[in-house]
Formats: structure tokens, C-alpha cells, sequence
């Protein structure tokens, strides 16, 4: 049994692609039996993968600070809710109850999880798997600059990339399972 974390963007009003791929996502963790960690609200994608996993019979544990309850229109029917004091605190809990992280398309909110994620893997504070769900090419720009990173000495390439790269739902829960044995490799 394993909780996924999942860190996706707020925003009403994108184009179907995401939203579908979002409900794709919560229907796939219920399916693998998995519990959905994620930030509480019923707005974006957020909502849509919430809506979709407890639909398919998963577990919700949404972690909302208590600022963002009306502003993200917090789903007070999440089997477990948490509210928060802070940001900060909201992060640090998502993060000790999740197994894995998987970042479908986002903006910066989504960013900012995402790549603390990454950073604190990278000092070896976790081994869990971080995952782009790289919904029609979503991450392209964003993972060619990380390979900038790496080509010109800003990060270390290691054994192992910190993040994996999914093109979809099955492989982002493959790698979260860690049942695909596919690693990124450096370019
Ligand atoms: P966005 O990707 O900008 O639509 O934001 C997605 C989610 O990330 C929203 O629930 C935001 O509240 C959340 N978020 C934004 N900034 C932070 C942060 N610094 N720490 C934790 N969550 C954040």
C-alpha cells in the first residue's frame, strides 16, 4: 500500500488534455490500491484528481493550510483533511506522508513542491521517486534546462537522476511503484 503524492496546478479553465489526464491519474492510483496525498482543495487539477480517486474507491488525505481554505475551496469531504498553519507546514506533511511524488502539468506552486522534492533527494534525505507526469510534452522546456544544469557543472550528475520522466499514467505509477526499472538517463 503506498500514498502517492500528488502536486498539480490550482487553476480552473485549462485545456482538457490536463484535465483529463488528471482524472486518468486519480483513476489509476485507486486501481493500484494507493492512497492519495495532496493539497486539499477542490480547484484545478487538484480537484479533478481528488474527485477521481475517491470515486474509484482510493483513500484522500488532503493537507491544506487554514489561509487557503476558501481561496483554493477546500474538499471537506477528503477522508482525512488537515489544515495547517502554514505553507510551510503543508509541504513538510505532504512530504512525510507520501511515497512517491508525482507532478502533473502546474505552475509555480507546483514547481516549488516539485523541486524541493528534488533538492532534498539530491542531500540524501529521501529515496522516494519523483515523477514528471510529462502530459504532451508539459516538462519539455523545463527538463532541457535541467540538462543545462548538468552540462554546465551546476548539478552533479549521480548514479541515479533524482527525477524520472513519465509520457504517461501507467508509467508514472510504475516508476512510483518502482515496478519499471527504466531510469532517466543523462543526456
Ligand atoms: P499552482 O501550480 O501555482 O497552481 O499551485 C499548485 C498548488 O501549490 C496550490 O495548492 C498552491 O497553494 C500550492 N503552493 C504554492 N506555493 C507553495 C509553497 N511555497 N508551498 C506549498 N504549496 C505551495
Amino acid at each position: 500500500m503506498k500514498n502517492i503524492c500528488v502536486y498539480c496546478s490550482a487553476s480552473n479553465g485549462l485545456a482538457k488534455k490536463y484535465i483529463d489526464e488528471a482524472v486518468k491519474l486519480g483513476e489509476a492510483i485507486a486501481k493500484h490500491g494507493a492512497t492519495l496525498v495532496y493539497g486539499g482543495g477542490k480547484v484545478g487539477l487538484m480537484g479533478k484528481v481528488a474527485f477521481s480517486a475517491q470515486a474509484h474507491g482510493a483513500k484522500v488525505i488532503g493537507v491544506i493550510p487554514e489561509r487557503l481554505v476558501e481561496r483554493e475551496a477546500v474538499h471537506r469531504g477528503c477522508d482525512e483533511l488537515i489544515i495547517t498553519k502554514t505553507m510551510r507546514e503543508r509541504k513538510a506533511i505532504m512530504d512525510e506522508k507520501s511515497d512517491a511524488f508525482i507532478a502533473l502539468a502546474g505552475g509555480f506552486g507546483t514547481l516549488d513542491e516539485v523541486m524541493e522534492a528534488i533538492t532534498i533527494r539530491q542531500l540524501g534525505f529521501h529515496q522516494k521517486p519523483i515523477i514528471f507526469l510529462n502530459t504532451d510534452g508539459f516538462y519539455n522546456s523545463l527538463l532541457e534546462f535541467f540538462e543545462q544544469l548538468y552540462a554546465q557543472g551546476f548539478a552533479k550528475r549521480r548514479e541515479h537522476c533524482p527525477y524520472q520522466v513519465a509520457e504517461s499514467v501507467e508509467h508514472a505509477l510504475a516508476f512510483a511503484f518502482g515496478t519499471n526499472a527504466t531510469h532517466v538517463q543523462h543526456t
